[in-house]
């Protein structure tokens, strides 16, 4: 069979790499070796910038409502046990710079993985996407005019063929590996082992703690739905052990307590070299493995790569942008992954208890979720100078950073105008003339100081809500300006 786009891995990043692609028309197959989500989930904090991605194709409804408010927010301490004595509460580092800003229209959203996966995975299927489970990849090969995998479902193995590959295969990635693509980064940190449980407990997390740093057992926190898990030191346990840490994280051994499952995790940080090879594309944690010591960087960071992803493969398929577009994302996504390694390592958070924190400036949370700037052929006007995040109110509409949010109208946000193509934004009649014949839609709004605009100004904003190029003043010849920005950016065909 033919595709334009394979995907391997139905994981966060490759799912959402399927949705973000059929909701722009691709045509994409999916297939992902497991007949459904792991019962154990990992990842359930996601950002509210995740929650700007998802809001874009419709899914904001169907998340539940947030407890993850302002920043990363979720609240830690150490403990004698869940219900016993609290010792100090361990601060994420930087503290949360809580300023008046309002940065986004979303809530970050906590949501166990095993529960987001199939909220994707559904909304993948309605826009077309075909997503094939228990289906695995076996072998792969490319040349210049395409893919070509053998995979395996149920029956015999049949061929696919695609224009381009996604690797979204997970930290081992069998596809990367297979690639020769090496990785950087501190490598193998420690294992763990966790155990999985129903307890009625929500009564001991009315105070906003939602992370308890246990003495003598573990790190104890919770899925939001009823479900518990508590990290242990890497060692076998049987089922009357796990109990007992169990009763002994909560401080009472009276209650009903289900173990669901057990999971053995290896934690490791390591960034892939290059995040692409001929046709295939690395994304999630095939393209870089980030421990959560510092919640939120994992599945988060996958997600927007997907995104970053899924503009630059619709152009060049539909013609509209040259191939070298596609260099745009190795360019653009692994500084942002090795800069999250940085800061992983930077900060001494959470049971990041591998060494002492590395020298390296701290970015605030809302910097590194809001503010991170892209650096490529795909942006005009970012510089070696600037520094890798900062945020949205200090950079001002910077080309190569996401645009800024500000209210249109109550419920409407500025980033509501973005998201499906090339965007400029303004309010001047020489600027909607510039925009119109390239296929650019014009967008007259009057909030052009948050993006760093005089009133004659005008900012191109790519499909992926990020800044491409402003002109802060009305040039001499808007037209061209435009027109040559608009090329260059775009790696544009005409
Ligand atoms: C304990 C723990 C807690 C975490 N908490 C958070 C958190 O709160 N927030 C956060 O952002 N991140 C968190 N993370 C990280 C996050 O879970 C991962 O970054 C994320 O799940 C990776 O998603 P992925 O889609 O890239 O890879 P995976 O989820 O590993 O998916 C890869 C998929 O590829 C499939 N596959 C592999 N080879 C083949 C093949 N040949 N054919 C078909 N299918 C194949 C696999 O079956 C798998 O389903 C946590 C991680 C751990 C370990």
């Amino acid at each position: 069979m033919k595709t334009s786009v394979l995907v391997v891995g139905g994981g966060l990043a490759g799912t959402s790499a399927a949705m973000f692609l059929a909701w722009r028309g691709v045509a994409v197959t999916l297939v992902e070796k497991h007949p459904g989500s792991s019962p154990h989930p990992r990842a359930v904090g996601f950002n509210a910038r995740v929650g700007e991605l998802l809001r874009a194709v419709g899914l904001e409804a169907e998340l539940p409502p947030s407890q993850v408010t302002k920043g990363f927010g979720v609240r830690r301490v150490r403990a004698e046990s869940l219900i016993g004595k609290k010792y100090d509460e361990t601060f994420w580092s930087p503290p949360a710079q809580l300023s008046d800003v309002e940065y986004s229209p979303c809530k970050g959203v906590a949501l166990a993985q095993d529960r987001m996966e199939p909220i994707l995975r559904d909304k993948a299927r309605e826009l077309g996407a075909d997503i094939r489970m228990s289906t695995r990849m076996l072998e792969f090969s490319q040349d210049d005019d395409g893919v070509a995998a053998i995979v395996q479902g149920d029956g015999e193995p049949y061929e696919i063929r695609a224009d381009y590959l996604i690797a979204a295969d997970g930290h081992r990635s069998p596809i990367r590996e297979a690639l020769g693509i090496g990785r950087t980064g501190r490598g193998y940190m420690h294992t763990s082992r966790s155990v999985l449980f129903r307890a009625s407990l929500d009564e001991y997390l009315k105070d906003g703690v939602g992370q308890f740093l246990i003495d003598d057992v573990g790190f104890l926190t919770t899925y939001g739905d009823g479900r518990w898990v508590l990290m242990l030191e890497d060692r076998e346990y049987d089922e009357a052990e796990l109990r007992q840490k169990i009763f002994q994280a909560i401080g009472r051994d009276d209650l009903d307590v289900e173990i669901i499952t057990t999971g053995r995790w290896t934690i490791s940080a390591a960034v892939a070299d290059q995040f692409s090879k001929g046709r295939i594309l690395l994304a999630g944690d095939a393209a870089h493995t980030l421990p959560p010591s510092r919640g939120g960087f994992g599945a988060n960071v996958g997600i927007e790569d997907a995104h970053n992803l899924a503009w630059k493969l619709a152009a060049v398929l539909n013609g509209e942008s040259r191939p070298s577009l596609l260099d745009t994302y190795d360019a653009e996504r692994r500084p942002v992954a090795l800069l999250c390694h940085q800061q992983i390592f930077a900060r001494n958070d959470g049971h990041n208890r591998d060494g002492e924190p590395v020298d390296a400036p701290l970015y605030d949370n809302n910097a590194m979720h809001y503010g991170v700037l892209y650096r490529s052929a795909a942006v005009l006007g970012a510089g070696p100078e600037l520094p890798p995040a900062q945020l949205p109110e200090q950079w001002h509409g910077q080309p190569g950073t996401r645009a800024p949010h500000a209210w249109i109208e109550p419920g409407r946000s500025t980033l509501d105008l973005f998201q499906r193509g090339w965007v400029l934004v303004a309010d001047h009649p020489q600027w909607e003339e510039a925009a119109t014949p390239l296929g650019v839609q014009y967008e007259r709004i009057e909030q052009l100081e948050v993006f760093g605009l005089s009133e004659k100004g005008a900012s191109l904003v790519r499909p992926d809500g990020y800044i491409a190029w402003r002109s802060v003043d009305l040039p001499d010849d808007p037209a061209g300006a435009l027109a040559a920005a608009f090329r260059t950016s775009s790696a544009g065909t005409r």
